[in-house]
């Protein structure tokens, strides 16, 4: 893998750091008035002892992370991402063993102070807003899959700073943090992935105490890390005579009280523990209300972890591409570099434009997280919030479609660069290639994606519509444009086609191409509003006007097939 500092090296991912991220309202909303440095001034709790206490000095403390975590991602984890990968994992006596490669590798992350990236301030997190999250984990991701799940599972843990009583989070979150806890998301089970309203791991309450009996599937990390502590968020029946999501209550259950009973041998994430748990009336603490499991809590872990995913796609496509573009210039094929051949070329530039688009995609949506999830606003529900959790249910699912179909697409390309040599294990890009491939299944299939965007897509585009006001906004900002102008008409086409249907099977089975078309819009219009403030206006435009084709060409494929329906 090539070996730089992953943040300094990535001149798109500069350009949105230093020109076309607006963080002043990301700023004011998160920073809220900087009370976290007031409170150290106050108290001088060394929780907050980094609290920014001006705008300027909060773009400085996410710039020194990133600076951080592409140095530790680029020029080390990247260098032994291979040797993790081939040496795996191994599992005797109920316990998996991880490559002390991967050990070491995040004692490196954790020595540049970086993790816990997921959690607030006041519990003794960095406090950072999605933007800048979502920012870091694109750099991780791209230097390995494996050691980022596994140092990055605690994220997931998030979901308590919302939903856990302020007991809970004061007893749970700060002793995670100090004790590097692995944190595994238990939803699946051998009978139910998609279908979770359906799970059936049972909780019973006694004598005040929770007790869980079942067996969780698919479980990341939820073994720790070479002894290391662990916890599972599991979904459990607490209505024992109910069927569907609202029987469903949400559990901490610690890894001393579950056993491994087996880990999964996997196409690719070779290193990272997915593990089987059989519970046995182990004790679980409930968090917030019974019944509230998945219908609020799950769901809101879930778009967290959309978005984990939608960096996930861009840090694997961006290693991708790099990894093709650097060996474009060195193979020699017909006297000539590769890069110059334009069958190749034409590959590399759409790899290129369709980065650029996930890049774009990737920040709205993490930006339009952190305006309805802000500190501000989660004391203080405002129509502004309401409008952007409504448009963030719907781009967050998007995101994580788009940039997971699109990583795998880009990778298989990238793959296809190095010829030969690239189906060897010689490169890096046959792992690249295994460890894609599970973006668009896990946390939610596409399909699943899919089920999930369309409903805001549709009744969104409604006269009053939520995503047709989203869409306007950006519309006016970026002004009289003749390619967007195409495009939209092409989408309004595509809704009214898809209204038209009576069959629901028929509106399930063509909702992809709606999302598909939505994501095209969304992505040209978001890169038309980069160019507002870009440095490199001439380069970025061609790029953009590249991506407007595709998009018109693949809209339009979509009018024609939901008419034709
Ligand atoms: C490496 C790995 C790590 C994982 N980590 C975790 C974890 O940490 N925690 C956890 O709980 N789970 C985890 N999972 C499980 C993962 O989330 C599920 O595999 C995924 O949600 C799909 O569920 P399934 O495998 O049961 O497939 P199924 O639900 O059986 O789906 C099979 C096919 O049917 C389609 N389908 C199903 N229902 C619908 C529908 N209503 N509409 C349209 N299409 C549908 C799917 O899209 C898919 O194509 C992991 C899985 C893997 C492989």
């Amino acid at each position: 893998m090539i070996q730089s500092n992953y943040f300094h090296d990535n001149a798109d991912l500069q350009q949105h750091f230093n020109h076309l991220v607006e963080w002043q309202p990301v700023i004011d909303l998160y920073e809220n008035g900087f009370v976290d440095a007031a409170e150290y001034k106050a108290s001088n709790n060394p929780r907050y002892e980094m609290a920014p206490s001006s705008h300027a000095e909060a773009l400085q403390y996410y710039k020194e992370i990133l600076n951080s975590c592409g140095e530790v991602a680029g020029m080390h984890v990247s260098q032994v991402a291979q040797a993790i990968d081939r040496e795996g994992l191994k599992f005797t006596d109920n316990n998996v063993v991880h490559p002390q490669k991967m050990m070491d590798a995040i004692a490196k992350y954790r020595e540049a102070g970086l993790p816990p990236i997921a959690f607030r301030r006041k519990y003794g997190g960095l406090g950072l807003p999605s933007v800048v999250k979502a920012m870091a984990s694109e750099l991780m991701y791209r230097a390995d899959t494996s050691t980022t799940i596994a140092m990055g599972s605690m994220g997931l843990a998030g979901i308590l700073e919302k939903h856990a009583s302020e007991d809970a989070k004061e007893r749970w979150i700060p002793k995670m943090i100090a004790e590097n806890y692995c944190v595994a998301m238990g939803l699946s089970e051998p009978d139910f992935g998609s279908d979770l309203p359906s799970v059936r791991t049972k909780a019973v309450e006694r004598d005040g105490k929770w007790y869980l009996t079942g067996t969780k599937r698919f479980q990341t990390v939820a073994c720790g890390l070479n002894g290391g502590p662990a916890m599972m968020l599991a979904l459990a029946r607490t209505d024992e005579g109910s069927s569907g999501a609202r029987g469903l209550s949400f559990f901490i259950v610690e890894r001393k009280d579950y056993t491994i009973t087996g880990i999964e041998k996997k196409l690719g994430l070779k290193a990272s523990a997915t593990c089987e748990v059989a519970l046995d009336n182990a004790p679980g603490e409930l968090v917030g209300q019974e019944g509230y499991g998945l219908v609020r809590y799950v769901i809101g872990m879930l778009n967290g972890a959309r978005m984990g995913i939608a960096a996930q796609g861009v840090g694997l496509a961006t290693a991708a591409y790099k990894e093709a573009k650097k060996y474009s210039l060195e193979r020699i094929q017909f006297g000539k570099p590769i890069g110059e051949l334009p069958a190749v070329a034409r590959m590399l530039s759409r790899m290129e434009r369709e980065i650029a688009a996930m890049r774009c995609l990737m920040i709205e949506g993490a930006t339009i997280v952190d305006r309805y999830q802000s500190p501000e606003y989660n004391d203080k529900i405002t129509d502004a919030s309401r409008f952007w959790e409504k448009i963030a249910n719907t781009i967050t699912p998007i995101s994580k479609y788009y940039n997971s179909e699109m990583c795998n697409d880009l990778v298989y390309d990238a793959l296809q660069v190095f010829g030969g040599s690239g189906y060897t294990e010689d490169f890096d890009l046959a792992r690249l290639y295994r460890d894609a491939r599970i973006t668009n299944i896990y946390d939610g299939t596409t399909q699943i994606q899919v089920n999930a965007a369309i409903g805001g897509v549709i009744a969104g585009m409604s006269a009053n519509g939520q995503w047709r006001q989203y869409l306007d906004t950006l519309t006016n900002l970026i002004g009289k444009n003749d390619a967007i102008s195409e495009l939209r008409a092409r989408f309004e086409e595509a809704v009214e086609a898809w209204r038209k249907f009576e069959n629901r099977d028929l509106k399930e089975g063509m909702a992809f191409e709606i999302v598909e078309s939505a994501a095209r819009l969304v992505n040209s219009l978001l890169l038309e509003k980069s160019l507002l403030r870009a440095e490199d206006k001439a380069a970025r435009a061609k790029l953009a006007a590249a991506y407007h084709v595709d998009s018109l060409a693949i809209v339009t494929g979509n009018v024609i097939r939901l008419k034709a329906a």
